[in-house]
């Protein structure tokens, strides 16, 4: 358990000093669960919603993008139901006063000391605010908690505009909003978060095909785009008992995060079969028509979903996670993050040997700047540049020595392996190139 604590720490001194993430208004003491990602932590979230974007929309056929608006209209969440059921219960510790998620807990005792609890009571997770210059009743508008139940409202118009056949999907990234009860866990758990969600539409009799093939489409996204390593991470089916009573299976992708409860494992991303629950319930409150006629079967039908709903937070935390080695090298520890090449916030570092070489090395920088992230570092010896990039997981190091300005060639150092190799600069963007695609094993 220290270990496991000792590793959250680190994480979250590296993430601040080295520029992943800050706590917001650090300065004026820190707003609770809010963070703000750095430079280096900007160009890994966006590295992971790309590769989610990539694979979700832009490599099918089957499956277009949208992106809706955080205040949304009142009467989504009036149909959908979450005005009247999306709420936790709420328990305070007589003793301590600390608050809890009821369902959280595994006693009926305060776990900070053992107090009496107080009854649960109901807590709305919705963040209220108004629209426009009247603050009363009529003006209450809510961000949404959830990026998926604007696709259910826009359904009609995106077949229309789209003419997809069932069966098809859409997919969505964006902020999400729930004044959770507790937040704890770095960015694990924080009221203001990122999905990556996707709800895919098929023919009532369709469901269990689609269910079991996005389980393990989705489980494959982390081992192989995000380079997860496959012991970390598992499936967990939902029992009967804890399905929303309209959905027909859920399954978890659980993360072995060094924090979470019952056997070390937390939520990822829930892959959830929810029949025509949503388009039927917002079909319902607006009165449209939200039926689509299936092409295949000639049926007008009310589309069954399979929805893919994941955290861009958490799926970031993962990713740092998986990526820390603390490794013997030379007699000296090195912490390096072992990012897979497509994650890396920085793909290479170009470092002159001196200082004396630092106007020609830039022009090396300049070849490479144009197509990928790149940093040109100077100071400090060669060695302490070296760990400087394995600890923000800076897959390749060019170094540029005294020779390279006789015979037009640079070191490429690779950071897990630590080999080397000696290039052309004429050649090094069709190397980068390759090592990019392939990776170092199988450039060699
Ligand atoms: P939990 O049980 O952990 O509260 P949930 O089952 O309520 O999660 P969903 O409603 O299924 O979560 O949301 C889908 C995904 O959105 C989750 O798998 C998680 O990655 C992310 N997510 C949900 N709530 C939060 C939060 N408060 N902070 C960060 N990410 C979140």
């Amino acid at each position: 358990m220290q270990a496991t604590e000792d590793l959250m720490k680190k994480i979250m001194s590296l993430s601040k000093r080295l520029g992943f993430v800050y706590q917001s208004g650090e300065i004026y003491g820190g707003l609770q669960s809010a963070w703000d990602y750095g430079p280096l932590g900007v160009e890994l979230k966006r590295n992971i919603t790309e590769l989610w974007w990539n694979e979700m929309v832009r490599s099918r056929s089957d499956v277009v993008g949208v992106d809706t608006a955080i205040i949304t209209h009142t009467d989504v969440w009036r149909s959908s139901g979450h005005l009247k059921n999306f709420h936790d219960p709420l328990v305070d510790c007589r003793e301590c006063r600390s608050r809890f998620r009821q369902d959280h807990l595994e006693g009926d005792r305060c776990p900070e000391c053992g107090g009496e609890l107080t009854e649960p009571r109901n807590f709305g997770l919705m963040f209220k605010t108004f629209m426009g210059p009247l603050e009363d009743d009529s003006a209450v508008v809510y961000l949404r908690p959830e990026t998926c139940q604007s696709i259910f409202a826009q359904f009609q118009n995106i077949v229309t505009s789209t003419r997809k056949a069932l069966p098809f999907g859409i997919a969505q990234i964006g902020k999400a909003f729930r004044n959770e009860i507790t937040v704890r866990n770095f960015i694990f758990r924080s009221r203001e978060f990122e999905q990556m969600e996707m709800e895919f539409f098929c023919n009532p009799d369709q469901w269990e095909k689609w269910y079991e093939y996005w389980i393990q489409k989705r489980f494959s996204w982390y081992t192989d785009a995000l380079g997860i390593r496959k012991e970390n991470l598992r499936l967990r089916k939902h029992e009967e008992k804890e399905l929303a009573h309209y959905a027909t299976g859920c399954t978890d992708i659980e993360y072995r995060f060094p924090f979470s409860g019952e056997e070390g494992y937390g939520e990822l991303e829930g892959i959830a079969s929810r029949t025509d629950y949503d388009l039927s319930a917002q079909m319902q409150g607006s009165g449209k028509d939200l039926t689509i006629l299936d092409r295949e079967t000639g049926q007008k039908v009310t589309p069954f979903v399979v929805e893919t709903s994941g955290g861009v937070g958490r799926t970031f935390l993962m990713v740092l996670l998986d990526a820390y080695h603390e490794e013997e090298v030379a007699g000296d520890t090195r912490v390096v993050l072992k990012f897979h090449r497509n994650l890396a916030p920085v793909k290479a570092a170009v470092l002159p040997l001196s200082k004396k070489l630092a106007e020609e090395a830039q022009k090396v920088e300049e070849i490479l700047r144009p197509h990928w992230p790149v940093v040109f570092d100077v100071t400090g010896s060669i060695g302490k540049r070296y760990r400087r990039n394995d600890e923000t997981g800076t897959p390749y190091c060019i170094t540029f020595d005294f020779d390279s300005l006789e015979d037009r060639m640079v070191t490429i150092r690779d950071r897990d392996t630590l080999q080397q190799i000696r290039v052309g600069i004429d050649s090094l963007e069709e190397v980068m190139r390759g090592l990019m695609a392939n990776g170092w094993e199988e450039q060699e």
